[in-house]
């Protein structure tokens, strides 16, 4: 007799919590939609970072932390020329512990700025990774500051496939989230080229939603169900990997577990 498959066990890598939100979906009704998308785990990130304290408290077992430099909403095109940011991500590192450093925004040559060089360097000293909403010029940038970063490629940079094959072929420790785009299955099936590309790198996808507003927690549980529906047609232990696996391992990495 069939059995009723369990739900695809999922990681959803890219949820911010900022403090836009918390007003509209207090911790625990966040929480709630978390449980009710049937995620294993969330990595949170929110500007400011009380967000994610937030939810880490009431949800230990549920919630990754990831550090956003942002103090508030508005600095995400200068936060890399302003060095009070250094000080500030310092304070919460010693702190909190922390899975990486995201997700920041950062193009071309934004990545060479100090604060950014000095963020780089902080998350080298504590061998946590980088969630960077970049270009692949960005990304090439902090991989010669620091040529054995951790990096999550957030949205996989919004670059087409053939710069994400590149990227993912040069850089071996490049992991790449495929929040808010959906050329990976455009009309709920998977795309014939990603499916190569995910069979080709089946240990450095991952999904996410991308709360960056807060409407978009309304789109938590159906984006896990898209998620779902379109992994399911990829071999079981590569939808596994993209799903939960490739997440779990980078959050024990860094984590320390
Ligand atoms: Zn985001």
């Amino acid at each position: 007799m069939a059995q009723a498959r369990e739900p695809q066990a999922l990681i959803d890598v890219h949820i911010h919590y900022s403090q836009d939100a918390w007003a509209m979906l207090p911790p625990p009704e966040a929480i709630k939609v978390l449980r009710q998308a049937g995620l294993k785990k969330a990595f949170v990130s929110s500007s400011s970072d009380d967000g994610t304290q937030m939810l880490l408290k009431i949800a230990p077992d549920l919630i990754v932390p990831v550090l956003r430099p942002y103090r508030r909403r508005g600095e995400t095109g200068t936060w890399m020329r302003d060095p009070s940011i250094i000080p500030h991500v310092q304070s919460r590192l010693e702190a909190n512990t922390y899975a990486g450093i995201g997700e920041f925004h950062a193009y071309g040559a934004d990545a060479d700025t100090p604060v950014m060089r000095r963020m780089i360097e902080l998350a080298r000293e504590r061998k946590i990774f980088l969630h960077a909403h970049s270009d692949a010029d960005a990304v090439e940038r902090m991989f010669k500051h620091d040529p054995q970063a951790l990096i999550l490629w957030a949205h996989s940079g919004f670059e087409q496939l053939e710069t994400v094959r590149a990227m993912v072929t040069k850089y071996p420790t490049l992991w790449a989230d495929v929040a808010h785009r959906n050329d990976q299955a455009p009309s709920g099936n998977l795309d014939p080229a990603w499916r190569q590309l995910f069979m080709d790198f089946p240990e450095r996808f991952m999904v996410g939603t991308d709360t960056y507003t807060p409407e978009r927690w309304h789109y938590v549980v159906e984006h896990a169900s898209y998620s779902r529906k379109w992994l399911s047609e990829l071999p079981p232990d590569l939808a596994d990997n993209i799903a939960f696996r490739n997440a779990e391992r980078l959050a024990a990495r860094t984590l320390g577990q």
